[in-house]
């Protein structure tokens, strides 16, 4: 069995195909959407977690692919940049998933790549621009 979070990026020409519907119903893949932002004749992107056997997940990969979607994988989307981060606290607080937490008692912060749903939330929240989404300028 396969569990994995990724990025779908769908081109303008496919972005109005059942994906999801599709793969339930071809692939057996589940998935669970954890972010979409899909608007007609335009490049949509989606944040999933999907979950099938090793095989049926492979050939709904191929699917995607076949169909022109690109799948990214979601551990890349998101940099915290320790560096830059001055350790106020302010993403900690909003983050959903505590992917940016505090760690007490030495109160700093930390990331978890493989916590990350890339809700952007701290991107706008980080005063310090310490948090990057690669996706915007790596694609
Ligand atoms: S993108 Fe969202 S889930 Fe990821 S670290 Fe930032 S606030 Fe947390
Ligand atoms: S909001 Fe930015 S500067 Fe503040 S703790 Fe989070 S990453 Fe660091």
């Amino acid at each position: 069995m396969i569990k994995r979070k990724v990025v779908l990026r769908f081109p303008a020409s496919v972005v109005e195909y059942p994906f999801i519907y599709t793969l339930a119903k071809e692939y057996n893949v589940v998935a669970n959407i954890l972010k979409a932002n899909i608007n007609p004749r335009k490049e949509g992107r989606m944040v999933v977690e999907l979950s099938a056997d090793d095989k049926d997940f492979d050939a709904a990969m191929d699917f995607l692919q076949s169909r022109g979607v690109i799948v990214l994988p979601l551990e890349q989307q998101v940099n915290w940049l320790e560096d830059r981060c001055t350790q106020c606290g302010a993403c900690t607080v909003i983050c959903p998933t505590e992917a940016l937490w505090m760690k007490r008692p030495e109160m700093t912060v930390s990331f978890n790549g493989e916590k990350c749903v890339v809700c952007e939330h701290c991107l706008k929240a980080c005063p310090a621009r310490a948090v990057e989404a690669l996706y915007l300028s790596g694609e």
